[in-house]
């Protein structure tokens, strides 16, 4: 009989994302506050003689299966630090858009992670596989922990915020991926020679996502890449507009884009919303997605 444990993890919106001037080490600081949405990526490991990653889904070919995958890296992280071998089939069924600024390659790590661990009963603290979350990328501990989190330091860093009620979005996918890499230079040249402001966590944001109060939500979003990721991918201005014209209470890139997310008033404006954006031409696919969703969760359990 084959053993394999199965984990579902969770995208994520960034809701403030305000970004601090360059560090020493080449990352940027973050005010960075992350919200979990219900579009998620399913990762199966199952004991192989080899350390082996297949991936399934529309975005399927643009995701590496060597060892670069952030999900082979997590296995690979874990077993070193248990000395054992990582020789594991790690199969992702991705829901999740590649490049798409929602976090899809860091849901992976982490889920990778929470699996192995269950699959091997390393017995590792929730604080050690957040470490190990850390060093794997910024995104990777929120992925693990779900909810809604606020990330300082390089978004690492993380400080779980109270969500008094659901949120409801739409996702735009656009027809091409951006690098967030490239977004950070971008943001950097359009930037050069300003002061850039410490960022700072905005207190009337948090207060919207602890009353589950979408209008004031939408009043406070903010992301400091926006003008740099529409500045490399200027038709995304014309998703941004269908959305808002179709009666979005707010719109704007996801993290580092090329997403854009709608924040609607309820389930019902979402698929109105959704309509109107497949009808507008202005983008590849639509989703719809509940807030706040859980982190990383073993399947079955
Ligand atoms: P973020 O929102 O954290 O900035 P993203 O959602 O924009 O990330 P990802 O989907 O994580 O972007 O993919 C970024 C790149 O990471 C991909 O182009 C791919 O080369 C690489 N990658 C590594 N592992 C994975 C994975 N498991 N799934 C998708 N991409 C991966």
């Amino acid at each position: 009989m084959s053993v394999s444990v199965t984990v579902r993890v969770p995208a994520k919106v960034n809701v403030q994302l305000s970004v601090g001037g360059v560090r020493a080490d080449g990352f940027h600081d973050l005010a960075n506050v992350f919200l979990a949405v219900g579009l998620y990526d399913e990762v199966t490991v199952t004991p192989s003689d080899t350390l082996r990653v297949t991936c399934a889904g529309p975005d399927a070919a643009q995701v590496p299966l060597d060892r670069t995958n952030l999900a082979a890296r997590a296995a690979e992280a874990l077993a070193a630090r248990y000395g054992r071998d990582a020789n594991v089939h790690l199969h992702i069924a991705k829901d999740i858009p590649v490049a798409g600024g929602m976090a899809g390659g860091s849901a992976d790590g982490a889920g990778a992670l929470l699996a192995c661990d269950a699959l091997w009963g390393t017995g590792a603290s929730r604080g050690e596989l957040l470490d190990i979350c850390a060093e794997l990328g910024s995104d990777v501990p929120f992925s693990l922990v779900g909810g809604a989190a606020l990330g300082t330091g390089r978004g690492e860093r993380l400080t779980v915020l109270d969500v008094g009620g659901a949120f409801h979005w739409v996702f735009a996918m656009a027809a091409r991926g951006l690098s967030t890499p490239a977004v950070f230079r971008e943001f950097d040249r359009l930037g050069a020679g300003r002061d850039i402001p410490e960022p700072v966590a905005s207190a009337d944001l948090i207060d919207a996502l602890a009353k589950g109060d979408p209008d004031a939500l939408a009043a406070t979003v903010s992301n400091d890449l926006q003008a740099a990721a529409l500045s490399l991918f200027p038709e995304l201005a014309a998703t941004l507009a269908a959305g808002r014209a179709a009666g979005a209470l707010t719109a704007l890139v996801s993290g580092s884009g090329p997403t854009t997310a709608f924040l609607v008033p309820d389930a019902g404006s979402a698929e109105r919303v959704a309509r109107a954006l497949r009808d507008s031409g202005t983008c590849r696919t639509v989703r719809t997605a509940p807030a706040p969703a859980p982190g990383a969760t073993v399947l079955g359990d």
